[in-house]
């Protein structure tokens, strides 16, 4: 190894050292699909999480179609109970509900969860509920996915087409509920009509965990300049995600995620730049064709970039950025410094 590549190497240890925070991983429908088995998380996540040094995920409880209407409630109960039991027998993890859990899990070498919705299907219409879910655990909540509930629209994998209309009364209620608890807002997938409403009616910094941005991938889906704008001015934190990079699998690269770092710093700010790797490959590699083709009819083909498929892959990702010219406080920013702000300024305790 040569002199200049060794202090490369030597600069991601140090960024690396206090952790790195990815605020979207559809990991709770795996642990639940694999209920079977025990230490799931030890033998098929911890390693990964480990080489890449992940100190903080965003665990998202999300249902697939196929369990709603019915099991909604059910499934989600039983992610956040295949957490907690996976969590407490490997050891290496803590459930965390505040920043000073979050600050004491690092202090321990604990990998922490914040445990988040994608999608309110197990509220149902029952606002109830949502007391419930925070009570175990859940701090962050996306209204919807890319389809409609109870509380509103998802944003669509076109550049047009969703409802013109924003959040149901049921919606609105939702996040009057979550600012009050102390539950941050997540903004991504919200249809285009729900975004600015849910904004007018909070005051807190909004998150949007996992998007890419329009520029360069343009669907509903992902975040339009003016949507960045004004997440910009209220201080929120977007997540940018790794599978919705480019509709071009030739252009989902490594690089290419850094153009939208890039692009939403440069509109406002590095401040509000964040991780939302959204990886899902490993659930994805697992499907028969004829499910991965339904994905592809109802939402998009995602394409994965070759080096930054899952958390051991995040050494790359800072590399990359060490030589796209970012500095040291910059990295440190956008792998952890934000988020933390926003878990310090949003989390209530
Ligand atoms: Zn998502």
């Amino acid at each position: 190894m040569t002199a200049p590549e060794k202090s490369v190497e030597q600069r991601i240890d140090q960024l690396h050292a206090d952790g790195i925070i990815d605020l979207h991983f559809d990991m709770p429908m795996d642990l639940y699909e694999k209920r079977d088995r025990t230490n799931v998380l030890a033998t098929d996540f911890l390693p990964e999480l480990e080489t890449g040094n992940v100190s903080l995920l965003g665990a998202a409880i999300y249902i697939e179609d196929r369990y709603l209407p019915e099991m909604g409630l059910r499934v989600a109960l039983d992610q956040i109970s295949r957490l907690h039991t996976e969590a407490e027998g490997s050891g290496r993890f803590a459930i965390c509900k505040s920043y000073p859990e979050i600050q004491a899990a690092r202090e321990t070498g604990k990998i922490a969860f914040l445990i988040t919705m994608e999608g309110v299907e197990p509220l149902g219409t029952d606002l109830n509920q949502l007391r419930v879910f925070y009570e175990l655990g859940v701090r962050a909540i996306g209204l919807t996915h890319a389809r409609t509930n109870s509380a509103g629209h998802g944003g669509v994998f076109a550049a047009s087409g969703s409802p013109a209309e924003g959040l149901t009364p049921f919606g609105r209620e939702v996040v009057r509920e979550c600012e009050a608890l102390g539950v941050i807002i997540d903004l991504a997938h919200i249809n285009p009509a729900g975004l600015e409403e849910i904004l007018s009616i909070t005051t807190k910094p909004p998150i949007v965990s996992h998007t890419n941005v329009r520029r360069y991938y343009d669907i509903e889906r992902n975040i339009s300049d003016e949507q960045i704008r004004m997440v910009g001015e209220r201080r929120g934190v977007i997540g940018v995600n790794s599978i919705l990079v480019s509709p071009r699998e030739e252009e989902s690269t490594l690089g290419h995620y850094i153009d939208h770092i890039e692009h939403v710093a440069k509109l406002i700010g590095i401040d509000s730049v964040g991780i939302g790797f959204d990886f899902f490959e490993f659930i994805y590699r697992e499907w028969p064709e004829s499910r991965q083709k339904e994905l592809a009819a109802k939402f998009t083909t995602p394409h994965f970039i070759p080096d930054l498929t899952n958390h051991s892959h995040a050494r790359n990702l800072t590399r990359r950025l060490i030589e796209r010219g970012f500095s040291d406080a910059d990295i440190e920013k956008i792998l952890r410094g934000n988020w933390l702000r926003i878990f310090k300024e949003t989390l209530n305790g």
